[in-house]
């Protein structure tokens, strides 16, 4: 605290990012990195960047990268945010359409981002409680009186999946109002509703490039949308930084979004090693939640998440674990390569005896 500080600054909780330990020997499963790292055509596309080039600004629409993401989905660029990460595009969806009169709502458990752009905005917000498997019920939030509705799909932390005709169902039954998809997991086994926004004016989806295609490192995000939407971010942006993505970055997300192959190949792997572990937990003796994402989020009937996630520390592995009514007792393990998560698995039967 300081007397230099505005109010707002006084008064904000700030998000804690998982632990980036400086030790390079943990096996790290704690932030939902990817384990088989970029495309080499990403990595290739960002050195030929760096050059005499970066002595001018990069281009402060970052077409390369949005006519990419167009290319991808079969859309036109138009309806195509890019942003320093997807937090960013977050954040200015958060002040561009997100904040009403009318309260924004958001399930209890959830990214736990969502209340502190709330809080940095000012945005009244009111939490819908997940049902006791935790599940989102999209009946819940067709009945309230909402400002805009924002949720994960899959949902994080929990990694649980509602399927498509339910998002359709909940855009189609609040057309007054912006419903606000954020897609981080989705390429892990769900089907995205980038479809369904070129029918729906009201939904904007919002995708990254930090966990299916391993470029946590680069920061890119986008949003997908009616051109309407899309210009409420533009305006945001253009009032905050003209150039959010820099040279690199436009290049590499652009090549990250063009290798198909890449991103299929490792996608398909992580999937793979997400079977193979969820079986191994459960004949462990733990509950795992049904998982779209590249992370599992389970729990022992007879061991704290706490004391398990500072055990697995002792011995060299870094997990998620929150301590957060409903779900303190579940750690959210990423879905590391097979050795890790054998790793992991021996680490635990040692620990549980
Ligand atoms: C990881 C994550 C993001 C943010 O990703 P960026 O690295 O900022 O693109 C957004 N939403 C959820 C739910 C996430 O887990």
């Amino acid at each position: 605290m300081s007397v230099y500080w505005s109010d707002v600054v006084s008064r904000l909780t700030p998000y804690v990012p998982g632990e980036q330990p400086k030790i390079a020997r943990l096996i790290k499963l704690n932030t939902n990195e990817n384990p088989y790292g970029p495309s080499p055509k990403a990595l290739a596309a960002i050195a030929a960047e760096t050059g005499e080039a970066l002595k001018l600004y990069p281009d402060p629409n970052s077409d390369l990268f949005r006519q990419a993401v167009a290319r991808h989905f079969g859309i036109e660029a138009r309806s195509v945010f890019v942003g320093n990460g997807s937090d960013e595009v977050l954040a200015h969806a958060f002040l561009g359409l997100l904040r009403h009169d009318k309260p924004l709502l958001f399930p209890d458990i959830s990214y736990s981002f969502y209340p502190v752009y709330c809080g940095l905005y000012e945005i009244d917000y009111r939490t819908i409680p997940l049902d006791e498997q935790f599940r989102i019920r999209v009946d819940d939030y067709l009945a309230a009186d909402a400002g805009a509705i924002i949720f994960p799909n899959p949902n994080a932390p929990t990694s649980r999946l509602l399927p498509l005709d339910e998002i359709e169902r909940l855009v189609a039954g609040k057309p007054e109002i912006v419903v606000v998809i954020d897609e981080a997991y989705i390429d892990f086994g769900g089907e995205s509703a980038v479809s369904l926004t070129q029918r729906h004016p009201n939904l904007l989806v919002i995708q990254t490039l930090s966990k299916s295609r391993s470029l946590a490192g680069l920061r890119a995000g986008f949003a997908i949308g009616h051109p309407d939407l899309i210009e409420a971010l533009e305006r945001v942006k253009n009032s905050f930084n003209s150039y959010p993505l820099d040279r690199m970055t436009i290049a590499g997300a652009a090549a990250a979004m063009d290798d198909t192959e890449w991103f299929d190949a490792t996608r398909q792997k992580v999937m793979a090693s997400r079977e193979r572990l969820v079986a191994r937990m459960q004949s462990a003796g733990f509950e795992v939640l049904p998982s779209a994402a590249n992370f599992i989020f389970a729990r022992h009937p007879a061991r704290e998440g706490g004391q398990l996630a500072s055990a697995l520390r002792e011995r060299g592995i870094i997990v998620r674990h929150f301590r957060v009514p409903r779900i303190d007792q579940f750690l959210r393990i990423t879905i590391g390569t097979d050795e890790q998560c054998d790793a992991l698995l021996s680490a635990l039967e040692e620990i549980l005896g």
